[in-house]
């Protein structure tokens, strides 16, 4: 009404206003980036903390930008959520990391799986299910090596068809983790209800470990916790030495970060996994 109209025009703020067009642009500019092809797959190895060996690998989302650069998932993940532009980016990343990981499957590098992540909003809106054994069809990976990083906000939704999809996938071989883990709710219910095999620590607890918070509290009670239901558990964001030495020494199964490598491109993690075998 002509009401209405009048009131958002009082509120009209240019600072918000300057904010909406650089959301606007960016969502179109990830319309192009999508067609042009400026997407790209980074690779951070995850490390056994028994063996010190690779375990796998976490597949990060890339935007590399004409003019602006780099542009973190950060900002572009939460956007490509709301336009609904997620559904067609998802379903390149799955595409995408399945072909690459059969590459690697082939030339007998992939000896683990490659994890990546799905937003809940992908998951619900987007035909998963199709998405991710077709992508598994196509480029002839065997689903084992494929692990599917979910968040807390989509396991706490019950419905059949959640249930369903999850143990149709985990029945054909794909493997399942929680991202984030510690960040969302506390019904912790929901981890009998799906076969999730891992529980990614988020870094907001690690990477304050060491000093005298309550975060080394919180990682010890997450991978008593973890162990007591036979899963294992991930620690994200580890920097240092005396991180890792801690996590181990804690239990913890496996662990990611820059203290070991940060994500890099495939040719790189390629080079990486190599000298890393032979030391
Ligand atoms: P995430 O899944 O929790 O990924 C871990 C983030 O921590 C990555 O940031 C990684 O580069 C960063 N990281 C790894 N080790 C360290 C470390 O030792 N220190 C620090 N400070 N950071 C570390 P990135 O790549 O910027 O991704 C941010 C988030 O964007 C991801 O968080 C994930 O939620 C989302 N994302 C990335 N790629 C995808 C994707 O393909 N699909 C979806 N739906 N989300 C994605
Ligand atoms: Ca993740
Ligand atoms: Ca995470
Ligand atoms: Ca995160």
């Amino acid at each position: 009404s002509k009401d209405s109209g009048r009131n958002s025009f009082r509120f009209f703020n240019p600072a918000i206003n300057r904010h909406m067009l650089d959301h606007i642009s960016l969502i179109s500019g990830m319309r192009k980036a999508l067609q042009e092809q400026q997407f790209s797959l980074y690779y951070q190895p995850k490390i056994d903390l028994r063996t010190n060996q690779i375990c796998g690998l976490e597949a990060l989302l890339r935007w590399h930008h004409h003019e602006q650069g780099f542009i973190s998932p950060s900002i572009f993940i939460p956007l490509a959520e709301s336009s609904g532009l997620i559904i067609q980016l998802g379903e390149w990343v799955i595409q995408e990391a399945c072909r690459q990981a059969k590459h690697w499957y082939d030339t007998g590098l992939l000896q683990f799986s490659i994890a990546i992540n799905i937003s809940s909003i992908q998951f619900k809106r987007g035909n998963i299910e199709q998405l991710v054994l077709g992508s598994l069809d196509a480029s002839g990976l065997p689903p084992q090596y494929l692990e599917l990083e979910l968040t807390e906000s989509l396991l706490i939704d019950d419905s059949d068809r959640l249930v369903n999809t999850l143990s149709h996938l985990r029945s054909e071989g794909v493997h399942l983790s929680i991202d984030d883990f510690g960040t969302g709710y506390s019904n912790l219910g929901y981890l009998k209800k799906f076969e999730v095999e891992a529980l990614k620590i988020d870094q907001s607890f690690v990477r304050k470990m060491d000093d005298q918070s309550n975060d080394a509290a919180i990682v010890r009670a997450i991978i008593q916790m973890a162990n007591s239901l036979g899963l294992k558990t991930i620690a994200e964001g580890v920097e240092d030495a005396s991180t890792a030495a801690l996590l181990r020494s804690l239990g913890c199964t496996q662990a990611q970060g820059y203290y070991w490598a940060r994500p890099m491109p495939a040719e790189e993690i390629e080079i990486f996994c190599e000298l890393w075998g032979k030391n």
